[in-house]
């Protein structure tokens, strides 16, 4: 049986991050987000293990703590080490597998992993967000893709488990382009994904560029018709996808950004991802004006029938098909 996982978030804000990527809204949180302190961060710690072992046996699953919120290699060495340092200890005494975390490509090299192998560190997240270069430098992001494939590389030489997010919607990207950081993310071998569509927050340039008319961000349509694309290319390569979009616990919701937010978006694009498949079929055979019959698992019902059962009003209203699951 496939262990439940538990990632326990420790958001560490970036502050006086150096760059200024055009999505990023660190500029309004600075200053709204205190720093994470040892005190803080074993505070949450606790507490989430302390449900995570309430409802869980031990064995049964895999809890890491995971320093997400910014370039976790990139802060400050000193809060960087007091952290690792906090989190070593849990892993020392048993209580957590390991210790996780998200950064940019430009911020590994040796020495880094080093340091964060000899804490306990199992997997990091590097921010790819696009593998065009075009892109990137059109989102501001300070880095090029060959600084991607050079910390994927050290990553798994050091074998550190590799995760890799990247964005869709971004300035001057493409659909294409998209899929082929997806191809390129499958090619470079990493272990786990998130895919984030852009979405325009207050305060970021983006935000800006959106005023002035020189962005417009993907509807939710095509968002999730692209995402459906991208998430077979990770399936059939083995990569455990770990997040599609936002959640309103990322503190955005419809009220708070512009773009193809929605807060259920990852089962939007898992419903899409199956009426794809379902649709291939039924043009192959040519099916219409005749029910189709369709056996599952119980946990694929929801994603057949679709968000609010939009597939199964789809193949109606195209095709004149009903659905029966069976
Ligand atoms: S996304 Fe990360 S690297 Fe870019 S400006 Fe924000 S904190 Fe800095």
């Amino acid at each position: 049986m496939k262990k439940r996982n538990f990632h326990i978030p420790v958001f560490v804000p970036h502050k006086g991050c150096p760059h200024d990527c055009v999505f990023c809204n660190q500029r309004k949180i600075t200053g709204q987000t205190d720093d994470m302190t040892v005190q803080k961060a074993r505070e949450i710690i606790d507490n989430h293990l302390e449900s995570i072992e309430k409802h869980n046996k031990k064995g049964e699953y895999k809890a890491e703590i995971a320093f997400f919120g910014g370039s976790f290699t990139a802060i400050e060495r000193e809060q960087m080490t007091e952290l690792l340092s906090l989190a070593y200890e849990y892993v020392k005494s048993g209580r957590v597998d390991g210790v996780r975390c998200s950064t940019r490509p430009d911020c590994i090299d040796d020495e880094i992993l080093t340091l964060c192998k000899s804490y306990g560190m199992t997997a990091i997240e590097l921010g790819l967000q696009s593998a065009d270069d075009f892109v990137l430098q059109c989102s501001a992001r300070g880095h090029s893709f060959e600084d991607t494939k050079r910390a994927s590389d050290l990553i798994k030489k050091h074998s550190i488990e590799l995760g890799l997010q990247m964005m869709t919607g971004l300035p001057g990207d493409t659909d294409e382009k998209s899929l082929s950081t997806a191809k390129e993310i499958v090619a470079l071998g990493a272990d786990t994904v998130r895919i984030y569509p852009t979405l325009v927050m207050e305060g970021t340039h983006l935000w800006d560029m959106h005023r002035r008319g020189e962005y417009s961000p993907q509807t939710l349509e095509q968002a999730v018709s692209l995402a459906a694309k991208i998430v077979p290319l990770f399936r059939d390569a083995g990569i455990d996808i770990l997040r599609i979009g936002l959640q309103t616990t990322d503190n955005v919701n419809e009220r708070t950004v512009i773009g193809p937010y929605h807060n259920a978006f990852a089962e939007l694009v898992y419903g899409r991802v199956i009426r794809d498949k379902i649709e291939s079929h039924v043009r192959e055979n040519k099916i219409h004006d005749r029910p189709l019959e369709i056996e599952a698992p119980k946990e694929k019902i929801s994603q057949i029938t679709g968000h609010k059962k939009e597939n199964l009003i789809y193949f109606k209203e195209k095709y004149n098909i009903d659905i029966k699951l069976i």
